[in-house]
């Protein structure tokens, strides 16, 4: 039996409080189709890997170090997603996330023209991030391929922008640029804020 350790998370809105800058059917199945697969994936993974070790059998053990990646991630990054977005309340950042902002970018500018084009060029399925790298104390774009290739080690994403074609595609279809524009009107700006005062507080890596 596959235990449910992941699940998904409910939303702090209803499926049409986003529109129109994002649909209310794309809401529905994005969240009660995509997103409910990365869970099943992922605990199936769990399962699977358990089984594994009951027979200490791992010739399969690639493909499922591969599975539980990308299905953790697919859930983690979601749930993220689900929750820096609001029905906009036209507030922006507050000081301290304009503060970090103005010295990882120089300015809000900046960050939306790189963060825009990160979303913007990734080759096949992936996500733009903000995210806190707790070495060097900074915030930085990246582009993260699927869920989570090319992303630094311990680097903690912030606000993260999905660019997987079952994001968009149902009301933007070809358009991604709009999508990306559309986003910007979505942005939960305290959600944002209060997830970088928490990475903030956390621990150095090294
Ligand atoms: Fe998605």
């Amino acid at each position: 039996m596959v235990q449910k350790i992941y699940q998904l998370p409910e939303l702090d809105y209803k499926y049409d409080d986003l529109e129109p800058a994002y649909s209310a059917d794309l809401l529905e199945v994005h969240y009660s189709k995509h997103h409910q697969a990365y869970v099943d994936g992922a605990n199936q993974t769990l399962s699977d890997l358990a089984a594994a070790r009951d027979k200490t059998d791992f010739g399969k053990l690639k493909q499922l170090q591969k599975d539980l990646a990308f299905n953790v991630s697919g859930h983690v990054m979601h749930t993220l997603f689900w929750r820096n977005m609001s029905p906009s309340d036209g507030k922006g950042p507050d000081a301290a996330l304009s503060k970090a902002i103005d010295r990882g970018f120089g300015g809000i500018d900046a960050l939306r023209e790189q963060f825009q084009a990160a979303g913007g060029s990734i080759q096949g399925s992936g996500w733009a991030a903000l995210s806190w790298e707790p070495l060097s104390e900074t915030l930085v774009v990246e582009q993260i391929y699927d869920h989570q290739g090319n992303s630094s080690c311990g680097a903690q994403p912030i606000m993260v922008m999905d660019m997987w074609e079952h994001a968009f595609y149902l009301q933007y279809r070809n358009e991604k640029m709009l999508w990306i524009k559309a986003f910007w009107d979505l942005v939960n700006w305290q959600d944002v804020g209060e997830r970088l005062q928490k990475a903030q507080k956390g621990h150095s890596l090294v």
